[in-house]
This record gives structure tokens, sequence and C-alpha cells, in this order.
């Protein structure tokens, strides 16, 4: 009998005691050899005085264990405190995360009964690193950061699932139409990449469509691989069309640690009920016994899974009239699992897993070539409150200030151009962003020239905020044009 491997488990807030309880008493009923470190984070911690609602024994626990199984955590809305799961999703470099959607009709209502595809959702990167600024009264930013070396290793981790797991399409969402730069970015890679798996078809959609197409023919989807954002927000939509958020599992893989948990939130609503579906952690935990490979443990409890949802016991979440044959709470449906195990399902194919299958490995050394970077200017964005916010008044201002290195090129309000020669007819807020371009194309800027530039404008009084500057790499452009530019 392998040797028993030690885990971090979180109960985590709302239903995750519940689900939790119920995991863990299939797991250990099937014979999982493991062993629990358990530790509390998450609104316990917070509301016992840990701001950060991560205790020190919880990450040294983590850190050590390096696999954890948490249900899910509340995170406050609009104000409190980080959310604690993309804190440890990117303090320990779980890159990757693994979202399986599977339709499981007829047993499982849904719309599309072939529906079997894989979200594999960047985990660092994008919105989440929450790095946000109030600029001015009426403005605020949050900073989108892609790298090519965290784009590099997501996409090449979803073409390794691609080849490891017999999938034969991998599908890139982004907005490179709109967001030229960052976007741009994970789609070259995405195009780079690809040509390394010949075998494997690779396709590119924008978002938004993709999307809609997800929503409404997820069948014809098999893998796919995004961004941070639009990885949250489409594989609830898959979850959900599959049968029901309830139902899904997810894996956040690095190369150091993984953490195993499920698609859905905590579930407030429905909290201390005895209601919650655990079959999304449930999922996680399989996931995580294959990491482990326990893979005859995994495929012990999968199969009674599949054997319950076929003998029609359901929670609320999927119970249907006429589907079903009874309707159940967390811990009976964990009980009408724990009575299948041995069994198989006879309609769902029963599951196998490969005894010998590894954990997918990529390299996340960066494989950067620097090129040569060259300053050509600096976009400095100023709080202007202007009752008339006239652009010329603040143009003419900029460029009685500038000096005798920089020019003012153009002023874009909200990314539209406004100055020179805006349209009357655009709505100006109190941010206003400011392109100084060299005077001499022939000069060489460096940032001392900025610093006078600054010093110049502060001098005649006006207030800024923030500088990005322009560079160019190699000759290629390193920032985008305003609109109307
Ligand atoms: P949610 O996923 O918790 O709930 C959405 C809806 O689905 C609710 O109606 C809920 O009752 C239902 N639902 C979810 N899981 C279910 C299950 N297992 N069985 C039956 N019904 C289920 O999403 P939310 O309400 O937006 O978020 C609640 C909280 O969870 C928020 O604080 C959010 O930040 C947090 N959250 C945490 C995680 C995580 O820990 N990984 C993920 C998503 C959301």
């Amino acid at each position: 009998m392998a040797e028993k491997q030690r885990i971090t488990v979180a109960h985590g807030d709302g239903i995750g005691p519940e689900i939790m309880k119920a995991t863990l008493s299939i797991l250990d009923a099937a014979g999982a050899q493991l062993e629990y470190d358990e530790v509390k984070i998450g609104e316990q911690a917070y509301l016992s005085g840990v701001t950060s609602g991560i205790p020190d024994e919880a990450w040294e626990s983590i850190r050590t264990n390096k696999i954890m199984l948490k249900a899910p955590i509340t995170t406050p809305q609009g104000g409190g405190y980080k959310s604690l799961n993309v804190t440890m999703r990117k303090s320990l470099g779980l890159f990757a995360n693994v979202r399986p959607c599977k339709a499981y009709t007829p047993y499982v209502e849904s719309n599309f009964p072939n529906m079997d595809l894989t979200i594999i959702r960047e985990n660092e990167e994008d919105l989440y690193a929450g790095i946000e600024h109030q600029q001015t009264e009426e403005v605020v930013q949050t900073l989108k950061l892609i790298s090519r070396p965290g784009t590099e290793s997501i996409v090449r981790y979803a073409f390794e699932y691609a080849r490891a797991n017999n999938r034969k399409k991998v599908t890139c969402m982004t907005k490179d139409n709109i967001m030229k730069h960052a976007d741009g970015l994970f789609h070259k890679v995405f195009d780079q990449v690809a040509k390394e798996y010949p075998e494997i078809e690779a396709d590119h959609m924008i978002i938004d469509i993709g999307s809609a197409k997800l929503a409404d023919d997820p069948e014809r989807f098999d893998v796919i691989v995004t961004l941070n954002l639009y990885g949250d927000v489409i594989s609830d939509i898959a979850a959900e069309i599959a049968g029901s958020v309830g139902l899904g599992g997810s894996a956040n893989i690095g190369t150091e640690a993984a953490m195993f948990e499920a698609i859905h939130g905590s579930a407030p609503d429905i909290a201390g009920k005895g209601i919650g579906n655990p079959s999304g952690l449930l999922n996680g935990a399989i996931m995580m016994l294959v990491h482990l490979g326990q893979t005859e443990v995994a495929e012990k409890i999968e199969n009674a899974w599949l054997k319950t949802l076929e003998d029609g016991i359901h929670t609320g979440d999927i119970y249907k009239e006429g589907i079903s044959s009874k309707r159940v709470g967390t811990q009976e449906f964990a009980e009408a699992v724990i009575a299948r195990l041995g069994q198989k399902p006879e309609k769902f194919t029963p599951r196998v897993y490969d005894p010998n299958a590894k954990p997918i490995e990529v390299s996340r050394i960066p494989t950067t070539t620097y090129r040569k970077k060259e300053l050509l200017g600096v976009d400095v964005f100023i709080d202007w409150k202007d009752y008339n916010r006239n652009p010329d008044t603040i143009g003419n201002g900029l460029v009685a200030a500038q000096g005798d290195f920089f020019k003012l090129k153009m002023i874009t309000n909200r990314g539209v151009k406004v100055f020179p020669g805006g349209l009357p007819e655009t709505f100006c807020t109190d941010h206003w962003r400011c392109r100084f371009v060299k005077q001499n194309e022939g000069d060489t800027a460096i940032n001392d020239k900025v610093v006078e530039l600054l010093n110049n404008l502060y001098s005649a009084g006006w207030d800024f905020i923030k500088t990005e500057h322009l560079y160019s790499f190699d000759g290629e452009r390193g920032y985008s044009l305003g609109q109307g530019e």
C-alpha cells in the first residue's frame, strides 16, 4: 500500500465546511492514502484578527505539504481583505488553473449532451494583480499585467494537457482587437507555441464571440486556454451549462505545489442548510488523487459518483422531477457515493486512469531575449479640475510649460484624442493623458529628461499623477496609439 501523503485541508466558508466533511468522508471510505493537516483560513481567521486571512501556521503547512484541498472561501466585495484564493495561487506559483466541464446527461439535465471541455485559465497575472489606484476624484485605475514567461507557461501547459489527455484541439481566447499589446502578446505566444504541437489543432477566437459560442454550442470546444479574468467568467458559464456550477472541480497547478478545489464559491445563500452539492469539491479531490498517483482510489470514487448520478440520487441544484429518483442533502449524497464504492456506472463509460501517468511538467525558466530598448517619449497623466474642461486650455498650458527637450504631441481623455483638434462632443473627465515626444528625433532621451519635464510641469502648477514611458524595442513600438491619433 502506498505511503500516506500529508495534505493541507481548509474547510472554508459558507457551504465549505459541509461539502468538505462530505468529501473527506468519501475519501476516507475509499481508502485514499492521505493524512490531513487542517488549517483555518478565510473569514474565521480574519475575524480572529489575522487581517490577511491566512495565519502563518497555515502558510507553513501549505509550504511543507505542497498539496492542498481547499473548500471555497468568501471574498468581501468592493472592500475588505483581498481574495485569499488569488493570494495563494500567486504566492505559491500555481500558474495553471485546470477546469474540466462535462455534461452528465441524461441523468443531469443539460442542453449539451456531448459537452466535454477543459478550460485552462492563466492563474497569476492579468487584472488579478489587484494593483489599483484612485488617481483623481473621478477616475480609478486597475493595472492589467501580462508577461511573456507567464503566457508561455500557461499556453504550453494547455498543449501538454491536450497531449496527455488525448485532446484534439486547443482554442485560445483573447481580446487582442482592443488590447493589442497585452492580449496581443498572449495570442502571439499561443501561435508560436502551437507550432511545437503540430498534431493538435490550434485556433483563436475573440473572447466575446468565443463566450457566445461557448454558451450556445459548447460541444465544438475541446481545450480552451485564456487569460485569468476571461477564464474565471467562462468557466462558471461552462460549468453551469454542463449541468450545475456545483459539479465542477478545479486544479491549481504549480511546479512546487498544487491546490485543489471546486469551481464554485462559498454559496452563502444556502450555507448551513446541508443542501449544497459536494460534487465540485469531490471532483477537485479526484483530480488531486490522480495528481498524487493514487489513480486506483480516484477511479473507485469517480465511478461510484457516476453510479450515484445515474441512480438519480441528486442534490437540489441538479434535482429534476422525472429524471431524479431521490432529492438528498450534502451528507446523504456522500453516503450514497460511499455505498457505491466498488461499483461501476452502467450507462456512463466507467472512468479509467493511467496508473503510470505523471503530472504535467512545464519549464518556468524564462526564454526572454532582450532587445534594444529606446526611450521615445513619456505619457504624463495629469489631474486637472477645470469647470469647462476645455482640452485647448490644458493643451496650450502644457505647451507653454514643456521646456526644450520634449514637446506635447497629443492629449487623450479616457483614451480618446481631445487635443489638438478633438471633437466638442467628446466627454472629458478630470484625468488627462498627455503624450510628450522628443522635439528632435535624433536626440537620445534618458530619464533625466523626463525628470526635467516633470520639474517644468510642476513649476507651472500642473498636478501630474503618474507617468508611463514610451519605448521601442528593436524599433518596434511598445505602446498603443490614442484613439483618433
Ligand atoms: P457561488 O458559486 O458561491 O454561488 C453561485 C450560485 O450557485 C448560488 O446560488 C449558490 O447557491 C449556487 N451554488 C454554488 N455552489 C453550489 C453547490 N455546491 N451546490 C448547490 N448550489 C451551489 O458564487 P457567488 O455567490 O458569486 O460567491 C459567493 C462567495 O464565494 C463570494 O464571496 C466569492 O468571492 C466566493 N468565491 C470563492 C471561490 C473560491 O474559493 N475558489 C470561487 C468563487 C467565488
